[in-house]
């Protein structure tokens, strides 16, 4: 029996047997980070999560696009209702989906007041959007990203019981606060490129993040030898494990 067959007839014998016990370290890497913890950062060298919040939006397909194109997956927080209904731009959303890129939460309406809202209102908010992504793609994300990076009061806590990892950032772009892309870029320049990969805050809504802010970083991570992954895989997660099953209602409106 040569070395080809004798693989092949181990994966017959596999395939055909009982399905082994998965290794438990396997089974601890592949369950990615613990729910209800806030996360700044990835937890390995080597990679940037580009991850954007507030969309989807005008220019979600444009970014989108631009990510695959330079061989990138990014990470969309998508809100409800913020930058209009979320169905508005359902094609796009599909589209990110499809081609890889990380959907997450950014809660439905995004609150202001996110840290104080009770439970019960965190819950709402979370559960609305959960089944919209539901309709819309078919599965419900399992990471999240609080409105303001508000983790105080009521949202941990809350998080947790729902089974959401929590995500803020550790490098700011500032581009919500009038930052040009040039100040942003030189945000990232000074942070560098050595250490564990950075999770920054962006947000799809700006024209200048999609259409400079985000191919100067596309060449920024290629000239730095760095992964652009998305926020799970960034966390030794896979990218099935940014989703789980949920219950959606049909509905196609917000
Ligand atoms: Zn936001």
């Amino acid at each position: 029996m040569g070395f080809k067959s004798l693989i092949v007839s181990s994966l017959y014998a596999i395939s055909c047997g009982a399905i082994p016990a998965p290794n438990p370290l396997q089974a601890i890497q592949a369950a990615g980070p613990a729910a209800g913890i806030t996360i700044t950062k990835c937890s390995s060298p080597g990679m940037l999560a580009l991850a954007y919040d507030d969309g989807p939006y005008q220019y979600t397909q444009k970014l989108a696009d631009t990510l695959t194109a330079g061989g990138a997956k990014g990470t969309f927080f998508v809100t409800g209702t913020l930058y209009g209904c979320i169905y508005g731009q359902k094609t796009a959303v599909q589209n990110a989906y499809k081609a890889g890129h990380q959907i997450a939460s950014h809660t439905w309406t995004h609150p202001q007041d996110f840290g104080s809202l009770s439970t019960a209102d965190l819950t709402s908010q979370m559960q609305k959007l959960e089944t919209a992504l539901v309709n819309i793609i078919g599965v419900k994300p399992t990471y999240m990203r609080p409105p303001y990076l508000a983790t105080g009061g009521n949202v941990l806590s809350t998080m947790k019981t729902l089974g959401y990892r929590v995500i803020t950032d550790d490098i700011d772009s500032g581009d919500w606060n009038k930052n040009t892309p040039a100040q942003s870029e030189a945000l990232f320049t000074s942070a560098g490129a050595s250490g564990n990969g950075h999770i920054p805050l962006m947000h799809e809504t700006y024209q200048t993040t999609v259409e400079t802010l985000t191919p100067w970083l596309i060449n920024w991570a290629k000239t730095n030898n760095l992964k652009l992954v998305t926020v799970a895989e960034c966390l030794g997660d896979t990218i099935q494990g940014a989703y789980t099953n949920g219950t959606g209602n049909g509905a196609s409106s917000c």
